[in-house]
């Protein structure tokens, strides 16, 4: 094919392929753009994963009646006029790319009105093109309707996930910027419920109540609180690091819960993770992820946010400098915030691998100096032999005789054990014995978890689980697996499981009776896999006979 170039409409949709991947692509440019305007007050409406609506309307300085329709206009922007401001870009949007990219991939409407102009105006664009302008009142603000999005798109509509999962990257976004702005009052609607709703009374404890509920709230740490020690200004790099962040007990299974914000723009960062991690190392339990909402505010100059298309990452020009800021402010705050004598021993205990001395009890032992290796697979046969118990030690482990020596039961760890295999293969027969709560307890969820929840209903109750949906984002829960004390958390499929397991299993501390510790060895070596819990830690350990007698000497 000879070189030629493309027609505006192809070079329009491809342009808009960067900016525009998915409904939640274009919340989050049009929010931005409301901040921009200085808006106090967004409201997000939603229906259909967006892809059938999508409308943003904010309380900001609107646009002038007669730049309307240049706002539409590729690189058409009021927030910078030329190469020298985009060494110091201050405002979310800068590229002029947004406005004409949504209007490339869907049909747009815009109601707006600024302090200038006496009536506001609307206007329609299809297919980039403008089909209807008029004059229409309206209070000071302005209002994007976004609909039928990627319908002329065949092959990006294609590529979407399924309705709830799609509003619930729509539910995050709007949730970050929530989170990054606490001094306005966000609103999310899906499908005409109202899902998030934030005071915008400027305190950021208060929009964490809202996106994450008061009980991680509760637990969340201040970063440079204001009238702390720490209250110092900027410090040598000019960098400032506020925000909150949980403490170590609210370990999360996944790194949804850490939101940056660089001068207040949401932002991936996977420097600003690590820096995050590493305060948290030693404190939190290894495969566990902090929760942290931090602001990383500093010149705009010693920052780039012109590195992606869809400004979701920053380059920062001092990366070393803000890295330490941000690890020595969320340590700082850990540290003053909580009991720190115990950190050498909570590290200790938190270590998921085993210790040493344990690791070499579960191996082959032909030379001693062997007994670093900490990773080699234990050597216990595929099924336990029967066991004698022998009694308990620090009411967390049964110690028991075997045909072949020792054998020391993490008593948690094999209830786990014993407890996922029954839901296991109760789940196999599909037939969950549920226990009915008396009273139903009440499970608050986050704007994105009520999306997943609602997709994940069904399942949920084939595990045995029954949701009822009560006011915004609580459910009612009504009836729980029997095999669950009265503590309702879940995920999907096996962590489900594992979940399920672990709760309500008999916990380390706890003095059990001989006649217990009969039943849970009885049912531990009944089990499939009884040599790990389904975390994969390991339930028992074994010291041979033959061990013992080199451990002494005697061979
Ligand atoms: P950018 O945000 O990069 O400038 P956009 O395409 O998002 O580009 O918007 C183009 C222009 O339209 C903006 O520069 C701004 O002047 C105007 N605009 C867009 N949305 C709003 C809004 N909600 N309130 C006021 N002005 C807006
Ligand atoms: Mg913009």
């Amino acid at each position: 094919m000879p070189i030629k170039v493309l027609d505006r409409d192809t070079i329009a949709q491809i342009a808009a392929g960067e900016v525009v991947e998915r409904p939640a692509s274009v919340v989050k440019e049009l929010v931005e753009n409301a901040l921009d305007a200085g808006a106090t007050q967004i409201r997000v409406e939603v229906k259909g994963g967006g892809v059938s609506l999508l409308r943003v309307t904010d309380n900001g300085g609107g646009i002038p009646a007669a730049e309307v329709p240049l706002a539409f206009e590729r690189h058409a922007t009021s927030k910078i006029s030329g190469t020298a401001d985009l060494e110091n870009i201050a405002s979310l949007g800068f590229r002029g790319e947004a406005l004409p990219s949504i209007a490339a991939v869907a049909g747009v409407e815009v109601l707006t009105r600024s302090d200038n102009d006496a009536a506001g105006t609307f206007i329609q664009m299809e297919g980039g093109a403008v089909t209807r302008q008029a004059s229409q009142a309206r209070a000071r603000g302005t209002t994007v309707t976004v609909r039928n999005l990627f319908r002329r798109v065949p092959a990006r509509l294609k590529f979407l996930k399924s309705t709830p999962t799609e509003n619930g990257h729509i539910a995050n976004c709007v949730s970050q910027y929530a989170l990054a702005c606490p001094e306005v009052a966000f609103e999310l609607a899906v499908e005409g419920k109202t899902t998030l709703r934030t005071s915008g009374r400027g305190r950021l404890i208060d929009a964490v109540i809202d996106v994450y509920g008061v009980a991680t709230a509760g637990k969340m740490l201040a970063v440079k609180p204001p009238e702390g020690e720490f209250a110092a200004g900027p410090d040598a790099a000019g960098v400032t690091v506020t925000g909150m962040v949980g403490a170590p007990e609210l370990g999360r299974s996944g790194r949804g819960h850490l939101s940056f914000f660089v001068n207040r723009r949401w932002v991936n960062s996977r420097l600003l993770t690590y820096a995050v991690e590493e305060a948290y190392r030693g404190l939190i339990m290894v495969g566990r992820h902090p929760v942290a909402v931090l602001n990383i505010a500093l010149p705009p100059a010693d920052v780039d946010v012109n590195i992606h298309p869809a400004k979701s990452e920053v380059k920062f020009r001092a990366e070393s400098e803000v890295f330490r800021a941000v690890q020595r402010a969320v340590r700082q705050a850990l540290v003053a915030q909580m009991p720190v004598p115990q950190v050498g021993e909570t590290a200790a205990a938190y270590q998921a691998a085993p210790p040493r001395a344990r690791a070499s009890w579960m191996l082959p032992q032909p030379d001693r100096a062997d007994i670093s290796v900490p990773e080699a697979p234990p050597t216990l046969a595929t099924s336990l032999p029967v066991l004698r118990v022998v009694g308990q030690v620090m009411n967390a482990y049964i110690v028991a005789e075997g045909p072949d020596g020792l054998y020391l039961i993490d008593q948690h760890a094999a209830h786990e054990r014993i407890r996922y295999d029954k839901l296991r293969q109760q789940r196999a027969e599909s037939r969950p014995q549920i226990q009915g709560l008396l009273e139903p307890g009440t499970l608050e969820v986050t704007p994105q978890q009520t999306q997943i929840l609602g997709d994940c209903r069904e399942s949920l109750a084939a595990y045995g689980f029954a949701l009822e949906p009560f006011g915004e984002r609580t459910y009612l829960v009504r009836a729980v697996p029997a095999l669950l004390a009265g503590e309702a958390r879940g995920d999907r499929e096996e962590r489900i499981l594992a979940s399920l397991a672990c709760h309500g299993a008999v916990r380390s501390g706890q003095a059990l009776s001989d006649a217990e510790m009969r039943a849970l060895v009885r049912d531990l070596e009944q089990t499939a896999n009884p040599h790990t819990c389904p975390h994969g830690r390991p339930t028992v350990i074994h010291l041979s006979a033959g061990q013992l007698e080199r451990e002494f000497g005697r061979s």
